[in-house]
């Protein structure tokens, strides 16, 4: 069973070459134009990715801007908060000097002190000097006061400003957050468009090897190019031979009943060691090693125009393929056996012959079952052209 899950999934894994991708080219030069588009779109979705990707470092970067921003005009807030108290204490302190001066003014005729400075005047206008002095002292204390509570006013000021702009620059930040989200979904979708048009520059790319390998010509429809060069018909699987025994029931000389079914076509004529050659080009589905009826088998499948078959080979000395492997009808897939080399293990082969099968399925994966297989068996004569049986033929065309 897992041989089966096996075969299967290297099927699965090699037939797709033909038919994934989303292509639409009828031929290599269509295509090629389409790996050239998908090379367009994911240059295009990379540029749009570090465009992305710039704008968000520009927003991050205007974030952690503003954030500094606030920082800093928290503690200029801080120093016009501690400007203001500075500035109330020496309005106070100016206050009260001025409180001073005028006592002195108000109580002018009663304080001795005041008096006595006034009246020490050693003149008339000395006396004037004097009394207007007092008075400019006055005058000079109430412009401090003014000038203390004008700077109040500007740290108050400063002191709004300096919130009104905490306000703007978190409302900037928030700004910034929701578009570096909004940068940041753009910037997957681009990454996406970026990864799925990698996929189909490498799926097509792959269409355009197979094609190319194919040997497809630059403008040759791809249907007529794998028709004639993917899909071939089956050539004998030996370059010469003779039919020594045909498939199907042989007739009792005497009776005339059927009896013995013979499930292929025996090829003699050919030593031990000569080479056998897959009939058409496919995949190795199935291997059987020293079977005491049969020998070592190799099972083929192929698909010629749309439908599955199996050849299958029997007796043989050698096998050089391996299950998985792809073979072309070029491809050497082991030897001939069924003599004396083969004698120690094989009971149902006489001499050095080739027992060759075909049959539509795929023996191994569309049929478990060998007999299953055996009744969708035909008679590879029908299907390849064999002279008479005794005759040979030294060509497998
Ligand atoms: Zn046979």
């Amino acid at each position: 069973m897992k041989k089966i899950v096996l075969v299967l999934t290297i099927l699965l894994s090699i037939t797709p070459m033909v038919t994934n991708a989303a292509s639409n080219a009828n031929n290599l030069k269509e295509l090629r134009a389409e790996l050239a588009a998908y090379k367009a779109k994911k240059a295009a979705a990379d540029n749009s990715k570090s465009r992305t990707q710039s704008e968000i470092n520009s927003s991050k970067n205007a974030i952690s801007n503003a954030q500094n921003e606030i920082e800093t005009n928290k503690s200029k807030i801080e120093q016009a908060k501690k400007d203001i108290q500075a500035l109330n204490i020496e309005i106070e302190k100016t206050k009260n000097k001025i409180n001073e001066l005028i006592k002195v003014h108000e109580i002018s005729s009663k304080d001795k002190a005041y008096l006595e400075y006034i009246f020490n005047a050693k003149s008339i206008s000395d006396l004037i000097v004097r009394m207007k002095a007092s008075e400019k002292i006055a005058d000079y204390n109430d412009g401090l006061v003014t000038s203390y509570e004008q700077k109040i006013i500007e740290n108050e000021t400063l002191q709004k400003d300096l919130a009104n702009r905490e306000i703007e620059l978190n409302k900037k930040i928030g700004d910034l957050e929701s578009a570096i989200d909004s940068l940041g979904n753009k910037l997957s979708t681009f990454i996406e468009e970026a990864l799925d048009a990698q996929s189909d520059i490498e799926s097509t790319q792959k269409l355009i090897n197979y094609y190319v390998n194919l040997g497809c010509g630059e403008t040759e429809n791809f249907n007529d190019c794998v028709k004639i060069k993917g899909d071939t018909g089956f050539l004998k699987p030996l370059n010469k031979g003779t039919i020594t025994s045909h498939f199907g029931y042989r007739t009792h000389p005497v009776t005339g009943q059927k009896y013995k079914f013979h499930s292929g076509t025996d090829i003699g004529g050919n030593a031990e060691g000569t080479n056998v050659y897959s009939a058409a080009n496919g995949m190795v589905g199935k291997i059987i090693n020293k079977a005491s009826c049969g020998g070592n088998q190799v099972y083929i499948y192929h698909t010629i125009n749309g439908v599955k078959y199996t050849t299958g080979y029997m007796h043989l000395l050698t096998i050089n393929v391996k299950v998985g492997d792809t073979v072309t009808n070029q491809t050497v897939i082991g030897t001939v056996g069924g003599g004396k080399k083969t004698a120690s293990y094989e009971r149902c082969s006489t001499g050095p012959h080739l027992h060759f099968m075909i049959g539509k399925g795929w023996y191994g994966s569309t049929y478990v079952s060998y007999n299953t297989w055996v009744t969708n068996l035909l008679n590879p004569v029908n299907v390849i052209k064999f002279p008479a049986q005794g005759i040979f033929f030294y060509s497998r065309f």
